[in-house]
């Protein structure tokens, strides 16, 4: 019994938290997430503020014309925070400037209540529906955030009838209320911060694969043709040098013959691993097709392109892939390489991949295991002297 609940406390803790650059990144999500709801709310709020001047008329019909100043004052300051939202306001503002509305209204109200007969005596209820409030217009805040603001709005109160603003408030009745609604409103928050953080990491969850090729593990065909026109355009735009490498495993078809689907399948992890520890972090590989595997060498001259093209074949050449216990196999490539010292505006990404792919198949006419990349008439020769 014991265990099984330190296992839910455990597994559920509130308290999770990320490095730092992922806390940031979830904390730009949540705010770019709920930004919709948390100016909804706050606009239905200043509408909520003015109508509730029939809640003052009902309780003081005859003081409920002096207090409409009060009631325009808090809609005023009430309608600052969505429109700092909407103007674009940076999100680690947010908090300071909520705080300093909430502060601003609970003054103006706890004043408007002394203004009605009776006010004092009802109001509480004004300063439990913020709590309502609270927990929809922080949610892009961080817990702490939201912490410190919920504790504010319960204490402000306090201090405002000890410097005398309203001295016939009863504070020990609106202690006795509110400390209540404030630790509601804290685990609120709470949980919608843990909820948040769940939908985070599925998101990344989610996108990560939508990037990955499932077998090999490097980026898939879908996300390159999304990601390698921004790398071509990047070089194009500072006049740096570009290269792709077309790159397709030699009668792979005999291999997976041979030895079986699931081999296969390893021979193509395998050549994708050790392409990968070959290529820089910039360079952009990706599985093209089948056994066909496409990269993109920003700031890469054709002639050392070829030169990593080249150790490329070589090493895979050279690294036998186990199959099975004491089992290996030699395989090799075949490469093509496309590439300019700087690109020409007639040139785009789709031309790049169709030079390589023509000097690949030159590679493989040649007789494989091989890599080539003069074919292409604008391509000056560049294999080393
Ligand atoms: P070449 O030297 O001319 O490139 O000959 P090849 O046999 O490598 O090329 P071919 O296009 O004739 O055959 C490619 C084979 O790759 C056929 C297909 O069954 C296999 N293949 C494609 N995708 C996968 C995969 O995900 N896993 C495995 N194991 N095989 C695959
Ligand atoms: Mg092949
Ligand atoms: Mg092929």
């Amino acid at each position: 019994m014991i265990r099984k609940l330190s296992e839910i406390l455990l597994n559920g803790s509130m308290f999770d938290r990320f490095d730092p650059e992922s806390e940031e990144d979830f904390l730009n999500f949540k705010y770019c997430d709920s930004r919709g709801v948390v100016t909804s709310v706050a606009i239905a709020s200043v509408f909520l503020i003015a109508g509730l001047w029939i809640w003052d008329w009902t309780l003081d019909p005859y003081h409920a014309q002096d207090v409409i100043p009060t009631r325009l004052l808090m809609c005023l300051f009430m309608s600052i925070y969505p429109a700092a939202i909407v103007t674009g306001i940076r999100r680690s503002f947010l908090p300071w400037l909520l705080g300093l509305v909430v502060v601003s209204i609970e003054t103006i109200f706890l004043y408007h209540l002394t203004l009605l007969s009776g006010g004092l005596l009802y109001g509480f209820a004004g300063f439990m529906y913020w709590y309502m409030l609270s927990a929809f217009a922080g949610l892009s805040f961080t817990f702490l955030e939201s912490l410190l603001l919920n504790l504010s709005m319960a204490i402000v109160p306090n201090l405002l009838v000890l410097f005398g603003v309203a001295p016939h408030f009863d504070i020990p009745l609106y202690n006795a209320l509110i400390w209540p609604t404030c630790c509601i409103s804290i685990f609120g928050n709470l949980s919608l911060d843990r909820l948040y953080r769940r939908l985070f990491l599925y998101r990344r969850h989610i996108e990560a694969q939508a990037r990955t090729d499932g077998l090999t593990g490097i980026t898939n065909r879908s996300h390159f043709v999304e990601a390698a026109p921004v790398v071509v355009e990047l070089c194009r735009r500072h006049d740096h040098p570009i290269s792709v490498l077309m790159i397709d495993i030699d009668h792979f078809k005999k291999i997976n013959d041979r030895y079986g689907h699931p081999e296969g399948d390893g021979v193509l992890r395998h050549v994708a691993e050790t392409m990968r520890n070959k290529l820089r972090i910039t360079d952009l590989l990706a599985r093209y097709g089948g056994e066909e595997f496409v990269v993109i060498l920003p700031e890469t001259p054709p002639r050392s392109a070829l030169i990593v093209a080249e150790s490329i074949r070589r090493i895979i050449e050279e690294t036998p892939v186990p199959m099975g216990p004491d089992r290996f196999i030699g395989i090799t490539i075949s490469a093509g390489v496309a590439g300019y010292d700087r690109l020409p505006d007639s040139i785009g990404l789709e031309d790049l991949l169709k030079q390589a792919d023509v000097n690949l198949y030159e590679a493989k006419k040649k007789g494989r295991n091989r890599v080539e990349c003069g074919v292409t008439a604008h391509l000056r020769p560049c294999y080393p002297a």
